[in-house]
């Protein structure tokens, strides 16, 4: 058996053990035999002085041009293309999602990349007209200094890309702690970068939990903003955490996400968008479809379709091309999804398909569950309104459109939404009365590209978006500028 490959924290340009000398195995979700790589169990020593790196390369990187900056993304970009099929291997064999998404993951990288260098030439500001004469007024971004970056496992690289990409861009210096599931990708990430030409401590990687790297970084007085994506609970203990010492925080949370069928849908389309919103990623992404409310003249005839194509899905490890969902990422997030069919049946919902764990001798040294289908669920049952972050759908009959948005909007969360139908009123119409941060007609609730703004409502997020130019807004602060060259004192709104 080859020795496996003990992987570092990335401190101001150099791979570096942790302080503790404290390590840990990354295994496959898929197969526990398969040991992915050793990794570094880092505390707050560790945290502190990648912090420490990142705040005195801030004094030299905020100077250098964006323009320059962009340059060394525009690079990144294209050694993230070479090294596209590697980086998806890696991914799938630590986050267990199949190679078909986890290439796609490392293109939103690319993406981003490709979308951030090219902001490099443009993060506009305004130039507006003086009330004044002789004076002249305009605006433009300036860094806010360290940015922490606290990601989730789902997707290991394109979320790191996601923040790390707009903060450099911005002219800030940044620390990134991924989960610990998914180390690796984050590291190819960084690694990755380093090749490009970042200078030393402008990214900064370390690896380890919440409670030892995560916390110190929100305690950490030069950190000036949090950059979080990962559950409500812990978005919440973040927001917290940062507001004594007013740090910003930006936070992408959780998602209870919702198709709606309508009666004049196209019932192939809308099954086909189904299985790949409820069912990709093993329902482990924040946008997934976890539930469909299906209008009742439809209702039997959608679900006997969707049944009959959940029944076929192959599960297994995401390395064979033939398998079309993977395991869940751990053992804890299986042992959620086998608590919430419990929950499912006990309220009185329909099992119709699924519901059990998979442990034959293929399936036994993973994490895997079938495909679950609920019916007839009513919408205040907790298995509607919870997220799960498994696969596991309930299917909620409604009457018409007007039922279909108020069972829609009926939970805590807003991130994303769609609707099934061929009518363009209703698609309008649902479109203005869905309270959610992202919408689709005519496909599922996932799929969101990298150059418009990601990020949801209620629970789900603090009012910030990912992505598009509205991440520049997260990751700069605004500077309003007024030059007088009247020579003389003209006071506004006085010498009129
Ligand atoms: P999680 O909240 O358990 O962990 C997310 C990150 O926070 C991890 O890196 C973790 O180590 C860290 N963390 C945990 N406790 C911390 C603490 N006290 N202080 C600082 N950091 C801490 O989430 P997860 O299980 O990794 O991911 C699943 C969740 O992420 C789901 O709820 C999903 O909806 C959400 N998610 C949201 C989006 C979005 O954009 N809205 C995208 C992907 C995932």
């Amino acid at each position: 058996m080859d020795t496996p490959k003990v992987y570092k924290n990335f401190i101001n340009g150099e791979w570096v053990e942790s302080q503790s000398g404290r390590v840990y195995e990354n295994r496959s979700p898929a197969d526990t035999k398969d040991l992915v790589g050793i990794f570094p169990q880092s505390d707050a020593r560790d945290t502190t002085l990648a912090v420490e790196a990142a705040a005195e390369a801030f004094r030299r990187w905020r100077l250098v041009p964006a323009p320059r900056r962009a340059e060394i993304l525009f690079r990144a970009a294209q050694m993230l293309q070479e090294r596209k099929d590697a980086f998806a291997v890696g991914m799938t064999r630590e986050m267990g999602k199949i190679l078909t998404e986890t290439r796609g993951d490392v293109q939103e990288a690319i993406d981003m990349a490709y979308f951030m260098a090219g902001e490099g030439r443009r993060l506009y500001g305004q130039t507006v007209p003086a009330e004044m004469p002789n004076k002249f007024a305009m605006s433009v971004r300036m860094p806010l200094g360290v940015c922490g970056l606290i990601t989730p496992w789902n997707f290991p690289m394109a979320i790191p890309s996601w923040k790390i990409l707009p903060a450099l861009i911005c002219g800030n210096t940044v620390v990134i702690k991924p989960a610990t599931d998914t180390p690796l990708s984050c590291a190819n990430l960084v690694q990755t970068l380093a090749d490009a030409g970042i200078p030393r401590g402008v990214v900064n990687l370390v690896v380890g939990s919440g409670a030892e790297v995560g916390e110190a970084l929100l305690a950490h007085p030069y950190v000036r903003m949090i950059s979080f994506t990962g559950s409500t609970a812990v978005g919440r203990r973040i927001s917290e955490a940062c507001a004594p010492s007013f740090k910003h925080s930006t936070l992408e949370m959780g998602g209870k996400n919702v198709i709606l069928v309508m009666d004049d849908a196209d019932l192939d389309l809308a099954v086909e968008g189904a299985l790949w919103g409820a069912f990709g990623t093993t329902g482990q992404r924040c946008t997934a479809s976890s539930r469909l409310v299906v209008d009742k003249r439809v209702y039997h005839e959608f679900l006997d379709r969707f049944e009959e194509c959940v029944r076929r899905i192959r599960i297994g490890n995401g390395l064979d091309p033939t398998t079309q969902m993977g395991p869940l990422i751990n053992q804890s997030q299986l042992r959620t999804v086998q608590e919430y069919v419990q929950i499912g049946t006990q309220e009185g919902a329909r099992l119709v398909s699924g519901g059990n764990t998979l442990d034959d001798p293929d399936h036994a040294c993973g994490f895997f569950h079938e495909p679950t289908v609920f019916a007839e669920v009513s919408p205040r049952m907790r298995i509607a309104q919870e997220e799960i972050f498994g696969p596991v759908v309930s299917v909620i009959p409604c009457d018409g459109l007007d039922s279909a948005v108020e069972i829609g909007n009926g939970i805590s969360y807003g991130l994303s939404a769609s609707i099934y139908t061929q009518d363009i009123n209703r698609a309008f119409a649902a479109m203005r009365e869905m309270y959610t941060g992202i919408f689709y007609v005519n496909a599922p609730t996932i799929g969101a590209e990298i150059h418009l703004p990601f990020g949801g409502t209620k629970e789900t997020g603090n009012g910030h978006r990912e992505a598009g130019t509205a991440a520049l807004d997260t990751y700069s602060e605004w500077k309003a500028i007024y030059i007088d060259y009247s020579g003389k004192l003209q006071r506004a709104q006085i010498d009129l």
